[in-house]
């Protein structure tokens, strides 16, 4: 069975800080005597449910159209509930005793319980995460054979580094030359709550292939027993 985890994309889908929202205007409209329904989409490449490709913070990473369909089709997946860690951040404590030696996980899934508050209250939905630490992208990179990580919320860095211009996990885990040694796509604002409890057999990350540009919405879903 597959179960989808994306968040329809809409005019009210969360934003981070002052980004535009999603806009739909209305090109033809068959209710006002035209041929047919068609719609102009005012998107960012980082609305809604979507994936960032290591250019996003790494001008040396490749762009969304250069993942292959391999990089976006994961066979084993991991999902880890960190809902009741006890801080406001995802360290590398909450992550590493999931992994043994030789865990040969492709994917890992982060079920934060942020997007508990999405629906209700966006606005603290987006600025209120527990973004990763440092130490934490370090061992995702350095002691992992993860080639993707997603999260239910929507920034692994934290809010206020970004509007300060600064972003050390993204740095790390899209792979900048400078502080890592490779860079894997992220995958943002997932919705959890359909695999919370399933078996996960694969999961499947489709962006658009958007030519040389950072990232793009995303049709995700899994493949559960
Ligand atoms: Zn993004």
């Amino acid at each position: 069975m597959f179960i989808s985890l994306t968040y329809p994309l809409a005019e009210d889908t969360p934003t981070f800080g002052k980004n535009p929202k999603v806009k739909f205007d209305p090109v033809r409209r068959t209710a006002n005597g035209d041929v047919n329904n068609v719609t102009m989409c005012h998107l960012m490449t980082h609305h809604g449910t979507h994936m960032d490709a290591p250019f996003h913070f790494n001008p040396d990473g490749i762009t969304i159209d250069q993942l292959s369909l391999d990089d976006c089709i994961f066979t084993r997946p991991k999902l880890i509930d960190v809902s009741n860690r006890h801080k406001n951040i995802i360290d590398r404590s909450d992550i590493e005793p999931s992994f043994t030696k030789d865990d040969n996980s492709d994917l890992l899934l982060v079920y934060s319980g942020a997007s508990l508050q999405r629906e209700s209250n966006p606005d603290y939905y987006m600025l209120h995460y527990s973004p990763f630490t440092v130490e934490a992208a370090r061992f995702i990179i350095e002691e992992t054979r993860l080639r993707g990580l997603a999260m239910d919320f929507g920034c692994v860095d934290l809010a206020t580094d970004i509007f300060a211009g600064r972003s050390p996990v993204h740095n790390i885990l899209l792979g900048r030359k400078e502080v890592s040694s490779r860079g894997i796509p992220l995958i943002e604002d997932v919705n959890m709550f359909p695999l919370l409890g399933k078996e996960i057999k694969r999961v499947f990350s489709m962006p658009l292939p958007l030519k040389d540009l950072d990232g793009s919405p995303v049709n995700i879903f899994a493949e559960v027993e």
